[in-house]
């Protein structure tokens, strides 16, 4: 096992980044400061690429896709992509196109839930919001990321007094018992927000900003330096203001937001440039080294920016790109994917909703998840892939299936693999309360994680080649 100096630092290192990541545009954004850190260049799809050996680059797609590659010194267009992809998104609230609510004397946020959320978590914490905003300057729309770092939105629980089947039945209806508090009606007319248009009569929203409350479009504005006549759309997420900690008597816990999937986007990027700090490694390898980030993934990845789309095959058609006419079809059946987001650690309290043979268990390892009906990809062969690759980076290994009786999450491994007919496994890291509001992994995962992704970009070629099936 690592030291657990080395494990303390990873964690807290994948900390900072949670912190710095309420949205998937934050995410990338944290990406993208990371990769230019490290050298990497960065390469827009609408721009024609001249793409080296032996160098790094990345694209995005959206803001909230991010995908990035170093090219082997002797890689040659045909050759095999070494590559893991994860996603950026998180269950969530959004708030709604037009969200002004007023009722009872409260300003409430209309929001619409995303993904598969345990909702009753968001229930009684601190909230604020996080996103990106559309905004014009003069003939210009510019890009702008914003994130209102304090605690303004609240979705208050009834009180057991009136409700009392709280602890036995609470199934909070989403549209009209979610809905979360800004303000009150009393204290705004006290604080006469000078933006504040005029109610009208009619109701009709003249702009984009009149859809929405004074009072959060006023902390946008001031945030961004802007005017709400300059807004032209937003996408904002609700997130939890409580900052991720390390945690627990022997400080192994990560209590987080947001672990599915950002564990595994930080990981995979720390890989990747770790990798590519060995220059002399970089410099022999055949292959490409890619990390692949996308967006959607929890609402089923039929976007644009998700797995589903065309991004994965355009990119790597791209890169195969020159007198080869067939060299994108022969790199696909040299390549691997390790599709990595987060697995069910055993519940001690509800142990016999885990198989038998598979209870998974903090610290002992990131975890292989099988499936025979296809919910994950891997299979006999990809297994022995990564197994013989993580035996060389003196990772552990865990196996994962679901009981016969219970349903099967399922990620994007099986969505690219099918479409592209590339080899996968699909892994994850070991934590509880998977799409709570706050969950809880064990630090010893980031490290084994970051040592696993390196490894593995370190070592395929070579793996791959006394491994051939077909
Ligand atoms: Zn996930």
């Amino acid at each position: 096992m690592a030291s657990k100096e080395l494990i303390q630092a990873a964690a807290k290192e994948f900390v900072a980044f949670v912190n710095k990541a309420p949205s998937p545009y934050h995410v990338v954004q944290e990406c993208r400061s990371r990769l230019l850190a490290a050298g990497f260049q960065e390469l827009k799809e609408r721009d024609h690429w001249e793409i080296q050996p032996a160098n790094k680059y990345f694209v995005t797609r959206n803001q909230s896709s991010i995908v990035a590659f170093a090219v082997g010194g002797k890689y040659q267009p045909g050759n095999g992509f070494s590559m893991v992809g994860a996603h950026t998104d998180s269950p969530c609230l959004k708030v709604k196109p037009s969200s002004k609510k007023c009722k009872t004397g409260y300003q409430s946020v209309g929001i619409e839930c995303y993904g598969g959320g345990i909702w009753h978590t968001w229930f009684d914490r601190d909230l604020t919001v996080a996103g990106r905003v559309l905004v014009k300057d003069g003939d210009k729309v510019s890009h702008r990321l914003v994130h209102i770092e304090k605690p303004i939105l609240r979705v208050p629980n009834i009180a057991i007094h009136l409700f009392r089947k709280h602890n036995e039945s609470f199934g909070p209806n989403k549209e009209t018992e979610m809905v979360p508090i800004l303000a009150t009606c009393v204290q705004e007319e006290i604080e006469k927000l000078p933006q504040q248009n005029e109610e009208k009569k009619d109701d009709k929203a003249t702009c984009q900003a009149d859809k929405h409350q004074p009072a959060l479009i006023n902390l946008i504005c001031d945030q961004l330096n802007t005017k709400p006549e300059q807004i032209m759309d937003f996408e904002l997420c609700l997130a939890d203001t409580q900052p991720a900690t390390i945690g627990g008597a022997f400080d192994e816990f990560i209590f987080s937001p947001r672990l599915d999937n950002q564990v595994n986007c930080f990981c995979s990027l720390q890989g990747l440039i770790e990798s590519c700090k060995d220059t002399d490694g970089l410099k022999n390898d055949t292959n490409i080294r890619m990390i692949l980030l996308f967006d959607n993934e929890e609402v089923g990845s039929e976007s644009a920016q998700g797995a589903g789309s065309s991004l994965t095959e355009w990119i790597m058609r791209r890169i195969c790109a020159g007198s080869n006419p067939v060299a994108f079809e022969e790199a696909v059946s040299k390549s691997y994917l390790v599709s990595a987001d987060q697995a069910h650690a055993v519940h001690p309290n509800y142990a016999d909703k885990h198989e038998d043979n598979h209870k998974v268990s903090l610290h002992l390892g990131p975890v292989l998840k099988f499936n025979s009906n296809q919910r994950y990809a891997t299979t006999a062969v990809t297994a022995t892939i990564l197994r013989m690759i993580a035996a060389k980076a003196n990772v552990p290994l865990q196996d994962v299936v679901v009981r016969n009786d219970s349903a099967c999450g399922s990620t994007i491994g099986p969505i690219l693999s099918a479409k592209l007919g590339l080899r996968t496994v699909d892994i994850g890291s070991p934590q509880l309360s998977m799409h709570s509001i706050r969950e809880m992994c064990c630090t010893t995962g980031i490290n084994q994680l970051n040592v696993l992704f390196k490894g593995f970009f370190d070592h395929f070629p070579a793996v791959d080649a006394s491994v051939c099936v077909d």
